[in-house]
């Protein structure tokens, strides 16, 4: 008897979520079209203000990508040459390109082996290790809400006052998770979101924002998005960026806001799936307390490199996709090895070897989370 053939499982689905929302998206993006103003389109102002709403945020200015938001958030603080910027050594390379961009040096901090969230302990060694060193600046730190799930916030807002630290959260894996039953974007003095493509909320292209509740701030933002540009088009008053969100790209995210919060509570649900149908076979990820995540990447650990590899193939022979997220710590980057002190970072390393994600997003049915589970479980 031949086996039934088995639709492959990837890691997203964008057209079966294209198809649910097709109508609204061409509405939107016809109504672009009509209007013409691609650059700085009224679909700009009027994303901002539902994602402020949405966040809670007094204050959001859309940007072309996530990494130009933090290079934003980051210039207007003024950070440079001889500055350390904390972040943690187990995220997306784009938080630690920024401060090398600028000029800066990004110091790595190691991660919390069960959350996989940056380690406030390592945040106070790393800091103290820069002071002690003498060669840096202690200046600012970067919370990344990685794979979904809200840094320790309360922590890092201690540890940020104490040292007097400029305080920013990287939330573009986390937009529409809560912590304390509230949402994610009022953390930290900043907070910087993604809208790439695989995203939780995701563009057609590349998109971004910033979300601050200080008004001053949200127009350092958006002079420094559009040339460093004042009240009028022709003055320049600083060094600025051409930063700015597509008109077709928050079209099509206004579009997609509608059924947002129906995808987050599928991603929930998957989730919890996950944990119950997976705990004694792989480690899942640990909750982090008072949250709920938006699961944009859902990790679990092997015991080690070749289990990891193992069940990775076995997989594949499902054809279920896997992924992991990071195979390298960033401080073992050739582009930043030169950077770093040389501190090792022994969980962030420890992971690296163990992780690997799942597919989890919110066109999975039933039947693909139960041969998911039912194959790493053969495993
Ligand atoms: C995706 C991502 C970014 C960069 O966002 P882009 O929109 O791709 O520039 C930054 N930080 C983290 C943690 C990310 O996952």
């Amino acid at each position: 008897m031949n086996a039934p053939v088995e639709t492959p499982i990837g890691f997203l689905d964008l057209p079966q979520q294209q198809s649910l929302i097709a109508n609204e998206i061409r509405q939107r993006v016809d109504a672009v079209m009509q209007h013409c103003r691609f650059v700085m389109g009224p679909e700009v102002a009027e994303l901002e203000g539902r994602l402020a709403t949405y966040s809670g945020a007094g204050q959001c200015v859309g940007v072309s990508s996530g990494t130009d938001a933090i290079q934003i958030v980051l210039m207007a603080e003024g950070i440079g040459a001889g500055d350390a910027v904390f972040l943690p050594a187990f995220t997306y390379t784009a938080t630690a390109e920024v401060p090398l961009v600028l000029g800066a040096t990004p110091v790595f901090v190691d991660v919390d082996p069960a959350t996989f969230q940056i380690d406030p302990a390592s945040l106070r060694t790393r800091i103290a290790d820069v002071r002690k060193a003498g060669k840096l600046r202690p200046r600012a730190v970067i919370g990344v809400d990685l794979f979904g799930q809200p840094a320790p916030w309360a922590e890092l807002r201690a540890i940020a006052a104490e040292e007097k630290l400029f305080l920013m959260a990287d939330c573009a894996q986390a937009f529409g998770a809560t912590l304390d039953g509230r949402k994610l974007g009022r953390e930290a003095v900043a907070t910087t979101l993604s809208f790439f493509p695989s995203k939780p909320l995701g563009a057609y292209g590349d998109a971004g924002g910033i979300l601050t509740d200080d008004p001053e701030r949200a127009e350092l933002y958006r002079s420094l998005r559009t040339h460093g540009e004042g009240k009028t088009r022709y003055e320049v008053l600083r060094t600025g960026m051409n930063a700015r969100l597509d008109t077709i790209q928050a079209a099509i995210l206004l579009a997609k806001l509608g059924v947002f919060d129906i995808e987050l509570e599928r991603r929930r649900e998957i989730a919890a799936a996950y944990d119950r149908g997976l705990a004694g076979h792989v480690i899942p990820p640990a909750r982090v307390p008072h949250s709920n995540g938006s699961w944009s990447v859902y990790s679990v650990l092997t015991e080690g490199e070749a289990a990891r590899t193992a069940l990775q193939e076995r997989l594949k022979g499902h054809d279920i996709a896997s992924a992991i997220y990071y195979p390298r710590p960033l401080h073992l980057q050739p582009a930043y090895r030169a950077s770093h002190d040389g501190a090792p970072l022994p969980v962030a390393e420890d992971l690296s070897r163990r992780i690997m994600a799942l597919p989890l997003h919110p066109e999975l049915s039933d039947n693909d989370v139960g041969r998911v589970i039912a194959a790493v479980r053969k495993a």
